[in-house]
């Protein structure tokens, strides 16, 4: 669990580079910079950690592109001390990148392989999500409800509905929704009732999948 100045020097690299695609959020990018992606990844990727690129990980899943992470990152805007969830733990990157950012973290991941292997392996590098759940993002997590912010890091067919009653009035709720390609798209609760929708360019993720149970 190396990481060199090498490694350093390949991550700011990555980070020009995700910034000169548009990321602005300066906390992000230093996020971004700090992280040691390479870690996350199976070691026959190693020389590939630090291009913008997402890669397979385990049960036949993706560690996200960094840009991409950046992108959701800043839509949440996050403040240290934010209560946020994310859906779909993954490898744990983009929960990392979170924690850098200093808030109170929730993700669920449905593959009890990542489960278990994310949730050792985080605190290995200092990084303490409040939990990790193994369960169905569908149904977000009502009994740590309300958040400021909800990441979905899969691609979602529908937008589920307890991820929106689940946010605080101000909150953000930031998920790619589609099928084959999906449309970022960024909800603010306004009121008990009350959305904003931004729509944001096309990514492509893995499926957010329902609970097979
Ligand atoms: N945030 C991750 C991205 C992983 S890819 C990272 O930084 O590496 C998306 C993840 O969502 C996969 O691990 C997949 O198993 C998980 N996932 C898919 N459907 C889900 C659901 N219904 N609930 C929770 N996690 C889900």
């Amino acid at each position: 669990m190396k990481d060199t100045f090498k490694h350093k020097g390949l991550r700011q690299k990555l980070v020009n580079v995700i910034k000169a695609k548009g990321i602005q959020d300066e906390k992000v990018l230093e996020a971004i910079g700090r992280v040691p992606r390479h870690l996350f990844m199976d070691s026959g990727f190693l020389d590939h950690a630090y291009q913008d690129k997402a890669f397979p990980i385990a049960a036949d899943q993706t560690i996200s592109q960094p840009y991409t992470v950046a992108f959701q990152t800043e839509l949440l805007k996050v403040k240290a001390g934010d209560k946020i969830l994310e859906i779909g733990t993954g490898s744990g990157y983009q929960a990392a990148v979170l924690c850098e950012l200093g808030v109170k973290l929730y993700s669920i991941e449905r593959q009890l392989e990542l489960f278990k292997k994310t949730n050792k392996f985080l605190p290995k590098l200092g990084y303490r999500p409040k939990k990790l759940i193994f369960g169905d993002g569908y149904k977000g997590l009502e009994e740590e409800s309300p958040f400021d912010g909800i990441i979905v890091t899969a691609g979602a067919p529908f937008v589920p509905k307890p991820l929106l009653t689940q946010l605080k009035i101000g909150g953000r709720l930031v998920i790619p929704v589609g099928d084959d390609v999906q449309v970022m798209t960024l909800f603010i609760r306004k009121g008990d009732k009350e959305f904003e929708k931004h729509e944001f360019g096309e990514f492509r993720f893995v499926p957010l999948l329902e609970d097979k149970s």
